[in-house]
């Protein structure tokens, strides 16, 4: 592998100190290896938990170039590498969705559970990668992104557009990866969903295109309730103007003969979400953990009722190559029956991704977008 600089440099927006703005940098691009890739960013996603890394809640090597759901064309291609990581030719020019997760392919995870997102070494675009180390490029708030030996990336599909493509962001593959990690959403169910962010709408439409009677969205503000709605959900309550929980869970048992939710998917990123879904989940019921990925703490909650509920509580975090797959395709199928290019409420561009990561805070987006 060549570590040789080319002449090129990329802007990049680095979060060298949390709580500091991000700062903008020249950083030279390397050359490519036989096996590398280089991509210029086309789109890259404000994911929510950006939010909680710019104020420190998680601790990241810095400086870090933020930057894990990202979409790009190939500007460089090693001579080594003639299709992408599901066997489509490719070529310079071509549009990718890279993949930020970089499992090791040598652990106990990766090698005897075959499960990738448990990799004990894994290595991740935008966050755990330190951008003072080689190859530099390791985040899409870049104008370039390095995909490194192993990385994976999928092409786009042509018709469908990078608006469409990255409007759940990390979201898509997220929810993905859980509810079939989980055992799937079924014809005729009756679904919750805590949170209205990007990965709670992504649950919505997967339970609408899954064939559930009953898609209850909890969340808020009302703009993000508006779009839930036309992505299928049947009832929404917001979380605003019904602040106490207990009539929250009223309202849920009612709506479902009085048992609860056949399914029910965190994604608020709020730990208090967690005694509320299980109150809100039925007898044999399922309750799949997606949001609490950055948020610690401690809830409170009787165990005995897991036990005399039958329930399962399932947790999942990341997803492999093959989730962002099935996400693209379904969305391309389905992206003129629902308003999917419209969930990108706001795009920003590198000097202004500080006040990006801002407006996600104040829950100002449904989903703001980077165009470096
Ligand atoms: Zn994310
Ligand atoms: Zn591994």
């Amino acid at each position: 592998m060549s570590r040789d600089l080319s002449t090129i440099n990329s802007l990049a927006a680095v979060l060298v100190n949390p709580g500091k703005p991000l700062e903008l940098r020249h950083i030279p691009v390397p050359k490519v290896g036989s096996r590398n890739v280089l991509i210029k960013t086309s789109v890259t996603g404000v994911c929510g938990t950006y939010v909680h890394y710019w104020k420190g809640d998680v601790r990241l090597p810095y400086p870090v170039i933020l930057g894990h759901e990202s979409i790009g064309c190939i500007s460089e291609l090693g001579d080594g590498i003639k299709t992408d990581s599901i066997g489509n030719q490719v070529a310079k020019g071509d549009r990718v969705f890279w993949v930020s997760s970089l499992p090791c392919g040598k652990c106990y995870y990766c090698m005897v559970e075959k499960d990738l997102t448990a990799c004990m070494n894994r290595k991740s675009y935008g966050n755990l990668w330190c951008c003072d180390e080689f190859p530099y490029l390791v985040g899409g708030y870049s104008e370039y992104v390095y995909l490194s030996e192993g990385a994976s990336f999928i092409k786009l599909p042509e018709s469908l557009d990078d608006r469409e493509a990255i409007a759940f962001g990390c979201g898509g593959p997220s929810i993905t990866k859980a509810v079939e990690w989980a055992g799937g959403i079924g014809q005729g169910d009756k679904v919750v969903v805590q949170g209205s962010g990007p990965v709670g709408l992504y649950a919505i439409l997967l339970a609408k295109i899954s064939g559930a009677s009953d898609i209850i969205s909890i969340g808020g503000p009302s703009h993000r309730l508006q779009v839930a709605k036309k992505l299928g959900a049947t009832l929404t309550i917001d979380i605003f103007e019904k602040r106490d929980p207990g009539e929250r869970i009223k309202q849920v048992l009612e709506v479902t003969e009085g048992r609860g939710a056949d399914f029910c998917v965190e994604a608020t990123g709020f730990v208090g979400a967690f005694s509320e879904g299980i109150e809100m989940t039925r007898t044999n019921g399922t309750y799949l953990v997606v949001g609490l990925y950055s948020n610690v703490g401690n809830a409170s909650i009787d165990p005995s009722k897991i036990v005399r509920k039958n329930m399962r509580i399932v947790g999942s975090k990341f997803w492999e190559p093959r989730h962002l797959y099935k996400m693209m395709h379904m969305i391309n199928q389905v992206k003129n029956e629902f308003p999917i290019k419209d969930i990108v409420s706001h795009t920003f561009d590198l000097p202004h991704a500080t006040e990006a990561i801002e407006a996600v805070e104040k829950v100002e987006t449904v989903k703001a977008i980077l165009k470096p």
